[in-house]
């Protein structure tokens, strides 16, 4: 299997390149951060998960572990997965090596989109603009999800770089010039 963490900080461009290696590689694209906005708003769990997104907190692992191990179910005949916002704490990475190791599997590389602060708060507040999403439209939300990447989600990097499967790739430029230096990193690990 290809399963590939495409990791970065918020504003980064994970969606945008999720999709088109899913399209290329005939991948499954989980992004936990859909997989919580398109919960029924109604239900106990959304609106735990919500009540941690709107500050730009992180979810508890518990509860993001578990719905990402049970979106990694739905699909059993995958040929590779993007996680797309997904191992965010060094515990979600521990519990996703255990999890694709019950499945005979294991992560293959993690693609690492570096992009600079300033330029990644003016991709967000531009975003907020289409993505209608409270997280994006507040300069101070957006700082406080910055600041918990570079807390709690920049140490995972490491977490795979002792494994030897970290890339970086520059992140800055235009979307296909991106997606064509991810397609290259790939084609030199598959
Ligand atoms: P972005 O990458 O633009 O910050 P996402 O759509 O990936 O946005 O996530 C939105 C919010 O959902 C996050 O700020 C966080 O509250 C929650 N979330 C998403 N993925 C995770 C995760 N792996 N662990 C904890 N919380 C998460």
């Amino acid at each position: 299997m290809l399963n590939i963490v495409l990791f970065g900080p918020p504003g980064a461009g994970k969606g945008t390149q999720s999709e088109r290696l899913r399209e290329e590689y005939d991948l499954v694209h989980i992004s936990t951060g859909d997989v919580f906005r398109a919960l029924d708003p109604t239900s106990e769990l959304a609106k735990l998960a919500k009540s941690y997104s709107v500050k730009g907190n992180l979810v508890p692992d518990n509860i993001t572990i578990q719905i990402l191990e049970g979106e990694v179910s739905k699909h059993p005949e995958a040929l590779g997965v993007i996680y797309d916002g997904f191992p965010r704490t060094t515990g979600q990475a521990e519990a996703l090596d255990k999890f694709l190791e019950s499945k005979d599997t294991a992560v293959k590389t993690m693609i690492s989109l570096v992009v600079p602060e300033d330029e990644l708060k003016t991709r967000l507040i531009a975003r907020a603009e289409v993505s209608g999403r409270a997280d994006d439209a507040d300069s101070e939300i957006i700082q406080n999800r910055i600041n918990t990447y570079k807390k709690s989600t920049a140490p995972v990097a490491n977490f795979y770089k002792a494994q030897d499967k970290l890339i970086e790739i520059d992140g800055v430029g235009s979307i296909d010039e991106i997606t064509g230096r991810i397609f290259n990193a790939i084609e030199t690990i598959k």
